[in-house]
């Protein structure tokens, strides 16, 4: 049998999710966004689990979506297929991208993202929906889907982690962040030695542990409603309708037309790749 694409482990109160497709730097396709949820449902349910850490198997946490999936030459799937009309695009990013993004955001326990290696894109929106995010030393943050057409990815998350006007610039020269200057931004809240990633994020994991769950868990509903009355949440869908618009345009599907002629995106994510 195949190896899972996600796997689970708890130890003590704490549960680890961890994206298990290492070949493609974590790239996040159908099975693997499915996996993600259901460990969720699984944390959730848990009682003994008080906090999550989301980590990436291999080099890199994740290269984003695993756009070789939905235009490259593999047995498309549902959600694939539906991507044909703007309806389906919407329905499909809705369901697999916004609302399972924002379910990790809101889940009720605190979450902490391990990120080695290549943070890109949707690994970045994925990355960011955690609440506390720490970083190996040779980690990298980026999201160069600007040239590529895009709107962004599905969640803004860009203005919320850097300011406006280090999100404008990130965003539009699609330029990598290394790890001290994410710090330094405050990105991500920690940076460790890349052999000690594991072990560091454990520790962190297991003292945030200690708090008792209830309190956690009001404290983090707290934080992320002041974060909606700034308008994070209403923003995000602005956003949201904002990228679907620039999805449906003729400059994005005249592209994406170009890139299904050339039949295969590997080329866009090679970088990421050993
Ligand atoms: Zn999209």
């Amino acid at each position: 049998m195949a190896e899972p694409v996600v796997l689970y482990a708890v130890d003590g109160h704490v549960a680890t999710i961890t994206m298990n497709r290492p070949e493609v730097a974590n790239a996040q396709d159908t099975a693997l966004i499915d996996g993600i949820d259901a460990a969720l449902d699984t944390a959730d349910a848990d009682d003994d689990v008080r906090v999550v850490i989301l980590a990436g198997n291999g080099k890199h946490f994740s290269a984003g979506h695993d756009l070789k999936a939905l235009v490259g030459d593999a047995e498309p799937d549902q959600w694939r297929l539906m991507r044909d009309t703007p309806e389906g695009k919407f329905r499909h990013e809705q369901v697999m991208y916004y609302d399972r993004c924002r379910r990790i955001y809101s889940f009720r326990k605190p979450t902490v993202a391990a990120v080695q290696g290549a943070c890109v894109a949707g690994g970045l929106m994925l990355a960011c929906m955690c609440d506390l995010i720490v970083a190996a030393d040779d980690a990298t943050f980026q999201n160069p889907v600007l040239r590529m057409t895009g709107a962004g990815v599905e969640l803004l998350v860009e203005p919320w982690e850097l300011g406006i006007r280090k999100a404008k610039e990130f965003l539009w020269t699609g330029e990598k962040l290394d790890a001290q200057e994410a710090w330094r931004l405050g990105l991500v809240n920690r940076v460790v030695p890349r052999d000690e990633l594991t072990e560091r994020v454990n520790e962190l994991a297991a003292r945030v542990a200690l708090v008792p769950p209830a309190t956690a868990q009001l404290t983090k509903d707290s934080l992320n409603h002041t974060a909606t009355l700034m308008g994070k949440e209403a923003s995000w869908k602005y956003h949201f309708m904002a990228h679907h618009w620039m999805h449906n345009t003729e400059t994005a599907t005249s592209a994406l037309k170009a890139r299904q002629e050339k039949s295969s995106m590997s080329e866009v994510f090679a970088e990421h790749r050993d």
